[in-house]
């Protein structure tokens, strides 16, 4: 009788396969796995370092797993998958133990070729055609939860398994970051996969590339992004609208509201029983401050500290946004450039803005090795206990945060942090409170420039300041700290402008509703 291995026939092999990535990418996004396969190579971007610096993450937290115990992987010529089939099953018939980056293929009814390669195969009791053994599939994520994409994949492996061993595994695993297990439920997972592997397969069977839809978050770490932005642009898309996440686009599209000026001529009332009532005014608010190019002051009242109670929107038009900006004769404004693999906040940049004085001097509070920090938190507190009357300035919650991490991780006791809080002042959030912008996200670069302000290093980014600094610890490149910090003083000048610009268009725009009010 033939074994499996010498019955194993491959020749329906097809140039077009269904990998285990491209049906994770499809379940992020549907237009990146077609393109994937069919579009212009020539048109993806050039790799960035921060996805260069993920991929060698993820290679080294795979390796690291792996050396936990002894496995083998089959051996084959480079990307021929029917010898590496071939090879993983004769480990399988062997019944060795752990097989790393086996090969698994299958064909389906269209003739569509699906590869699947997981980190791991691990031998357990079992009937199968090998014997009385039987493997189960193991995927090394970096990831620290096991998103749904990662139990989709994990899914398929274990699908492709069962038809090469004729026996279903009784589970899949995931270790994840920090080598944390995750067992996937199968009976729960294996459909949810049948229907994401059928959908994938009916959309790279179409002619066109499913629709551009702009998501920041899943969008900014896609090779395509360049080519998709300006498809996305160029049509006005909707979804270059903040606020408008794939199921709202679905539910406006269902309302025949497919462009910004359609959304901006909407009534909230038919959006209402959609969205809501605040999502509802907040699409159309912005649709409208897009289409006129201008800031629109916005009239529902958000809770802000300090102006708990005000909740007629006339008198949060002229109470809260100035209130809880104050504009004091010296000033900080603060950012933090962080590295979170390290678990480091690496620089403590602080813009000290003195009015009386009219001076302007930045301070890079540098931890050049990552053991300085607990002496540039030191320095921080020194700094802004040497202006104790200072409101301190930043973008988003994060410095308060840090503030508070590292006042406990360095055991800084709590008297001295209490009266620090309550000086801080997030900009983003009293942005976000007051007022509509014509932007695509309102993040401290989209606001920023849009009021005219330019960055000196234009192609750097926070997360290219993560390698920046990696790159530093690795090679001793002063010219990197350089770069970092200059990017850094731009992120607090950037903060500086933004408030000087929310409070002269509070000024302004209240002096007026006041006066209409009269
Ligand atoms: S850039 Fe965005 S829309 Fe385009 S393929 Fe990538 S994830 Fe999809």
């Amino acid at each position: 009788m033939l074994s499996a291995v010498e019955q194993a026939d491959f020749s329906w092999l097809e140039a077009m396969l269904v990998t285990d990535d491209l049906l994770l990418y499809y379940k992020r996004c549907r237009r990146r796995a077609f393109l994937d396969i069919y579009g212009d190579f020539s048109q993806q971007d050039k790799e960035q370092d921060f996805i260069l610096k993920l991929r060698q993450d993820s290679f080294a937290h795979r390796q690291a797993v792996l050396a936990i115990a002894p496995h083998t992987s089959p051996k084959y010529p480079h990307r021929d998958w029917e010898a590496g089939a071939k090879a993983t099953l004769e480990l399988m018939q062997q019944g060795v133990e752990r097989i790393s980056q086996a090969v698994l293929l299958m064909q389906t009814a269209d003739g569509i070729t699906l590869l699947s390669r997981p980190d791991l195969l691990v031998k357990q009791p079992g009937e199968s055609i090998f014997g009385d053994w039987m493997y189960v599939p193991t995927s090394i994520k970096l990831g620290r939860r096991p998103k749904p994409e990662y139990q989709i994949v994990a899914a398929f492996s274990a699908q492709l398994l069962a038809t090469v061993q004729r026996a279903i595994p009784r589970t899949a695993h995931l270790i994840l970051r920090r080598h944390d297990s995750f067992t996937v439920q199968l009976e729960r997972w294996l459909p949810l996969m049948q229907e994401v592997l059928t959908e994938c397969l009916e959309t790279l069977l179409q002619e066109e590339a499913p629709e551009v839809f702009i998501s920041r978050q899943r969008c900014s770490l896609c090779h395509w992004y360049s080519s998709c932005y300006a498809i996305a642009q160029s049509q006005k898309h909707i979804s270059l609208l903040p606020g408008v996440t794939p199921s709202r686009y679905r539910d406006l599209q269902a309302l025949g509201v497919t462009t910004v000026e359609s959304l901006a001529e909407t009534t909230i009332s038919t959006l209402e029983p959609a969205v809501g009532s605040e999502i509802a005014s907040d699409l159309v608010l912005q649709a409208q401050s897009t289409v006129q190019k201008r800031a629109l002051l916005r009239e529902r009242h958000y809770p802000i500290l300090g102006d708990v109670g005000n909740t007629n929107a006339a008198t949060a038009k002229s109470f809260i946004n100035i209130n809880s900006l104050p504009t004091a004769s010296v000033e900080l404004y603060f950012d933090i450039e962080a590295e979170p693999d390290l678990q480091l906040d690496y620089l403590l940049g602080v813009l000290v803005i003195d009015r009386r004085n009219q001076t302007e001097v930045f301070h890079p509070l540098l931890a050049e090795h990552p053991s300085d920090e607990a002496s540039i938190w030191q320095q921080f507190l020194d700094l802004v206990w040497l202006y104790p009357n200072a409101p301190i300035f930043h973008f988003s919650d994060y410095e308060v945060e840090t503030v508070k991490r590292l006042a406990k991780l360095y055991g800084t006791p709590f008297q001295e942090i209490r009266p620090l809080l309550p000086r801080f002042v997030d900009v983003h959030q009293r942005v976000m409170s007051a007022v509509t912008l014509p932007v695509e996200s309102y993040s401290l670069k989209h606001l920023a420039r849009w009021l005219g302000f330019e960055w000196r290093d234009a192609g750097v980014t926070g997360s290219q300041c993560v390698c920046l600094y990696d790159k530093w610890l690795k090679t001793g490149d002063r010219s990197l700290l350089d770069l970092i910090q200059r990017y850094n003083e731009d992120d607090c000048r950037a903060t500086y402008h933004l408030k000087n610009w929310l409070v002269n268009f509070l000024q302004d725009t209240i002096g007026d509703a006041h006066h209409e009010e009269i």
